[in-house]
């Protein structure tokens, strides 16, 4: 069963997440402050719920922390705030996803099952030794290694979770941004150069071709 950290100080909106999550098969652990969160999550955690505003720590802050303890879940931020900026640090940060308070409780469930499927797919490794680290969002290779973004990241899980199929641009917009984002068709084909960038950086065997007119495959030398 999947297990869920859920870190809210509003005691009332922790209560209710928990016992709608509970409701839905998954294991719950519950924090109330920054402190907590980091002593309760763990590399096994799946997901992780995460309010911004906490009394201890911002919680792009903890999700930093989280990252560089090895705890790779994907995160969905919760903020009373929703200004872009903030958006695109919580991004910065690491986070997965973000919801703005208030929301639905469909909605959020909907959100986290997104993020549990993407968790399940991400590969940690390939037969070619590539080694996606996703709790350093980095790409390593027989000892080299590159940082990847988020974006980064997810684009090459998706790539490398089909290695010699056609991956279509489609998904990769999926895999690779937020629900609801708007992304110029322009960007996917960015980010996709950054990742040959990355993948010549490691030495890797494997490189990305393009499938004009539907999407990208990774193929192996
Ligand atoms: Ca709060």
């Amino acid at each position: 069963m999947p297990t869920v950290l859920v870190v809210e100080d509003d005691h009332q909106l922790r209560d209710v997440v928990a016992r709608v999550l509970r409701e839905e098969g998954l294991t719950v652990m519950t924090a109330a402050d920054g402190h907590a969160a980091l002593a309760a999550a763990t590399p096994e955690t799946n997901a992780i719920i995460l309010d911004i505003g906490l009394p201890d720590a911002d919680g792009r802050d903890v999700c930093l922390a989280l990252r560089t303890r090895g705890v790779g879940a994907p995160v969905l931020f919760l903020t009373a705030r929703d200004a872009v900026h903030e958006r695109l640090a919580g991004f910065a940060a690491g986070g997965d996803d973000y919801l703005t308070k208030p929301f639905h409780i469909p909605e959020l469930l909907a959100r986290l099952r997104v993020l549990l499927r993407r968790n399940e797919s991400s590969p940690p490794s390939t037969r070619s030794g590539l080694v996606l680290d996703p709790a350093q969002h980095a790409l390593t290779h027989e000892g080299a290694s590159a940082p990847l973004s988020p974006t980064e990241f997810r684009l090459l899980a998706a790539l490398l979770g089909h290695p010699g199929e056609v991956v279509r641009r489609r998904e990769l917009l999926r895999a690779g941004w937020p629900d609801g984002a708007i992304v110029h068709e322009n960007t996917l084909d960015q980010y996709v150069a950054r990742v040959r960038r990355k993948l010549v950086q490691v030495d890797a065997p494997d490189r990305v071709e393009t499938v004009r007119g539907v999407g990208y495959r990774v193929v192996s030398s």
